[in-house]
């Protein structure tokens, strides 16, 4: 592949990063007592072959993707750009420790700090930089409400990329700030189902007056990404290679409880949606359990109206809705299922990361599900004991959180995911108050 002008930006410039920032990021597939089952073929459901996966991603996220070994080292220039806001805060939540009346001592890890206000640029930035490394020009994604878009086409900025995001139809609608978000970093955004793909059209046919789904939106990206072969496809869930970029959440919460004192939290608690900022947050504690017999409990938080993990099927099934992605073995509503429009768009997806699937299938990991009304509360209760008014996302995790800190007896030591901030969703509260 050819070096375009554009790679001149991936040179670290040498500036100095704080020392908290993970130089490698973590990978639970060394410590698994059993293997994550491969992705499979969908034609010969085979395992993958890395040619198979060659006209969409960059080589060296096809090695990521099914790598063995402990530790990946973060390239410098990816490290120089999570420098800008990482390490992110680990903030004890003494004001709702105080509002909840818990013995618990509870702790919060937030990534709301990032430029786009979650945890997607730290898989955004690393994605975009390989690419660009390879030569690629132009990445094509689908996003729900709006924050991988975001992510990516804040990464694109940085490093010099083409983005073109399909935009579930529900939050193009309902969430325009996002759009503009996108644009403003240089990204393009339509609506999916669109008319500009076959799948796109297809599914406009099919479903008329849909509010669309990230499935579909998956469709139409790959679609695009695998006629051009300077285009490449970028995810920002589900993958293995995903869930290792997000790893420098829990390495830093780790080094970060250890310093506030307590280094073995009694449980941490994750928002759920393809599983990305869950696994990022709890990977390194499973990793830890697995190697040192702590016994940290881990708790994916997940809509009741989007249930894959507490209700879903444990089997193989397409990430999208037209069956042109990889067959992955995970915790599925099955690829048609469409979820209801919720205020958490980000975790609307009918499949779950096979490695969290994994995690939880072998019983590392637990879950639950959590409706909308309780999640939005939680929410609330936090915003006005803590300032941050959280995501609609991540109110899941806050909202697992107080229900088991409102039991305690003891003082336990709780972790909440706060994996976004909701300044940009602030309508899902207007129509909840
Ligand atoms: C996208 C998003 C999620 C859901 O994605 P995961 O891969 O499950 O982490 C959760 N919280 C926020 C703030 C998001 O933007």
């Amino acid at each position: 592949m050819t070096t375009t002008p554009l790679n001149r930006s991936l040179e670290p410039l040498g500036v100095s990063i704080p020392s908290k920032v993970p130089t490698h990021w973590y990978n639970l597939a060394a410590d698994l007592p059993e293997p994550v089952p491969p992705h499979l073929h969908p034609g010969t459901r085979e395992p993958l072959g890395p040619e198979d996966l060659a006209p969409l991603f960059p080589m060296s996220l096809i090695m990521q993707e099914v790598a063995t070994e402990r530790y990946i080292e973060i390239p410098e220039t990816v490290r120089e750009i999570y420098g800008m806001w990482r390490p992110s805060p680990l903030v004890r939540a003494h004001r709702l420790e105080r509002a909840l009346g818990t013995p618990a001592r509870i702790y919060y890890k937030y990534e709301g700090v990032s430029p786009v206000g979650s945890h997607k640029p730290n898989t955004a930035v690393a994605q975009a930089y390989y690419n660009a490394l390879e030569g690629t020009t132009k990445l094509t994604t689908e996003t729900g409400a709006g924050q991988w878009g975001a992510s990516l086409s804040f990464a694109g900025a940085l490093l010099g990329l083409e983005v073109e995001v399909w935009q579930v139809r529900s939050s193009f609608d309902s969430k325009p700030y996002r759009r503009i978000q996108m644009e403003a970093y240089g990204g393009i955004c339509h609506p999916s189902p669109s008319d500009l793909t076959e799948a796109g059209r297809a599914l406009l046919k099919s479903h008329p007056g849909t509010s669309g789904s990230l499935g579909m939106a998956i469709s139409e990206a790959v679609e695009v990404a695998a006629q051009d072969p300077n285009t490449h496809y970028s995810l920002g869930s589900v993958l293995n290679h995903v869930m290792l970029h997000q790893t420098v959440i829990g390495q830093e919460a780790m080094v970060q409880l250890e310093e506030a004192g307590d280094a073995v939290p009694d449980i941490v608690f994750g928002c759920a949606g393809g599983g990305s900022n869950l696994a990022g947050l709890t990977f390194p504690f499973l990793g830890r359990n697995l190697r040192e017999g702590t016994k940290t409990r881990l708790v994916a938080c997940e809509p009741s109206a989007c249930p894959s993990l507490t209700e879903g099927e444990y089997r193989y099934d397409f990430g999208d809705v037209a069956g042109l992605t990889p067959l992955l073995k995970m915790h599925t509503l099955g690829k048609d299922f469409v979820p209801p429009a919720i205020h958490a768009g980000g975790l609307r997806y009918h499949g779950m990361s096979p490695m969290v699937s994994h995690a939880v299938n072998l019983g590392l990991m637990d879950a639950i599900a959590v409706g909308q009304d309780e999640a939005l509360q939680a929410g609330l209760v936090f915003a006005r004991a803590e300032g941050i008014i959280p995501a609609p996302e991540s109110t899941h995790a806050v909202a697992g959180a107080i229900a088991h800190a409102r039991n305690a007896t003891e003082p336990e030591v709780i972790v909440i995911g706060l994996s976004g901030n909701g300044q940009l969703d602030l309508p899902a509260y207007s129509q909840y108050v």
